[in-house]
């Protein structure tokens, strides 16, 4: 029996203490959970102890395995574009934030299809939309007359933008959005508070249940994700792979998918609270793997291309190439952005890496019907 709303369903884990349950887990119960085909939810932060970490191989053999069996051999590519990045909010730990001090722009309709008719060069056939949160240099209508403008080039429109209403979602999807992402960023909301301290985006509950209001306006994809590094990363990734199950089981139409990114420098100069070192990122990817085989899992250029490389083979299912986090960075140059990139490799250079590992780099597999 589903709750009704995902903070409901986060609400039976309050008395869940973390570090107790880690202590308790031994080889003997990875074991158990590596053999076992479905796993629970419990199951699943069993393989998020630091006791799992003796067991990576056998969990990448097993996370290759379900990816296989659910994608084949093929790998999405896409490419992030910002259009705006004027912000109200006052993310700690972001380049972008109200109180930074930098050039800000935001990109004119023309601009829109220089950038679009640039990146379309590319093969690629779909494309993610950027903005940072201002009612009044990048409101509803003007995310949506730019979504129209991209319809010309590209069969699939995604958004990561701020929270949108469930009649803004509806618009969205009537104009041709087929895909969000919506980081909660940080699932614990005593330090999500502290995160983001003014601005629309402290409403910690209207965040964590926009993807739920996608979900019901009819969107085809949603993807959530924590930002691996605000608050000690078992905690946050246990609850994204609970909201990611939450939204598979309720909404059975909708394809639900994961980020797993790690804070990288801004100009902000937020140093995190956690380290997320490499072995814990493959940790994540693969427990998540294994816990949900149907979830798309992306992995974004915060990695470097060693990592990305080696993450191809066993659990992700979408990558991005050709980056740049600067609003107009495809035509204008990038010129700084969001954060610092680790991958600087082309949609091209990322499509023969994939080749080389025996993967088909998939430039489009869904074309909206408006
Ligand atoms: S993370 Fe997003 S909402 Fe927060 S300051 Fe940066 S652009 Fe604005």
């Amino acid at each position: 029996m589903t709750t009704a709303s995902f903070l409901e369903e986060k609400q039976k884990y309050t008395q869940l203490d973390f570090k107790s349950f880690f202590a308790g887990i031994t080889s003997t119960d990875v074991l158990r959970v590596l053999n076992t085909p479905h796993l629970t939810r419990m199951d699943f932060l069993t393989l998020l102890a630091p006791a799992a970490q003796k067991h990576l191989e056998a969990m990448a053999r097993r996370s290759r395995e379900e990816t296989i069996k659910n994608f084949g051999y093929t790998m999405q590519l896409f490419t992030p574009m910002y259009i705006a990045d004027y912000c109200d909010n006052l993310c700690v730990y972001c380049g972008f934030n109200h109180n930074n001090n930098i050039n800000r722009r935001c990109l004119n309709m023309e601009e829109i299809k220089k950038e679009a008719a640039a990146i379309s060069q590319t093969g690629l056939k779909n494309i993610l939309v950027l903005t940072g949160e201002s009612k009044k240099y990048s409101p509803v209508n003007y995310i949506l007359s730019a979504v129209k403008v991209l319809r010309e080039y590209f069969d699939s429109v995604s958004i990561e933008v701020y929270s949108f209403s469930l009649e803004d979602y509806i618009r969205a999807v009537k104009a041709g959005v087929d895909g969000m992402t919506m980081f909660q960023e940080c699932y614990n909301k005593d330090i999500y508070k502290t995160l983001h301290p003014g601005g629309p985006k402290a409403n910690y509950e209207y965040r964590l249940d926009a993807p739920e209001r996608a979900c019901k306006a009819g969107m085809r994809n949603v993807n959530v994700g924590a930002l691996l590094g605000l608050n000690e990363w078992r905690e946050e990734a246990f609850f994204t792979g609970v909201h990611a199950d939450y939204l598979q089981h309720k909404y059975k139409e909708v394809e639900i998918a994961i980020s797993t990114p790690r804070i990288r420098p801004c100009s902000a100069g937020y140093a995190p609270k956690s380290i997320v070192n490499d072995i814990d990122l493959v940790q994540y990817i693969t427990a998540l793997r294994i816990f949900m085989p149907r979830a798309g899992i992306t992995l974004s250029t915060r990695e470097k291309p060693d990592m990305r490389n080696h993450l191809v083979k066993i659990g992700i299912t979408k990558i991005s190439g050709g980056v740049t986090v600067a609003v107009g960075g495809h035509t204008k140059g990038d010129d700084g952005g969001q954060f610092e990139i680790s991958d600087q490799r082309s949609i091209g250079q990322m499509a023969q890496m994939l080749y080389n590992e025996g993967y088909q780099p998939v430039y489009k597999d869904w074309q909206t019907l408006i």
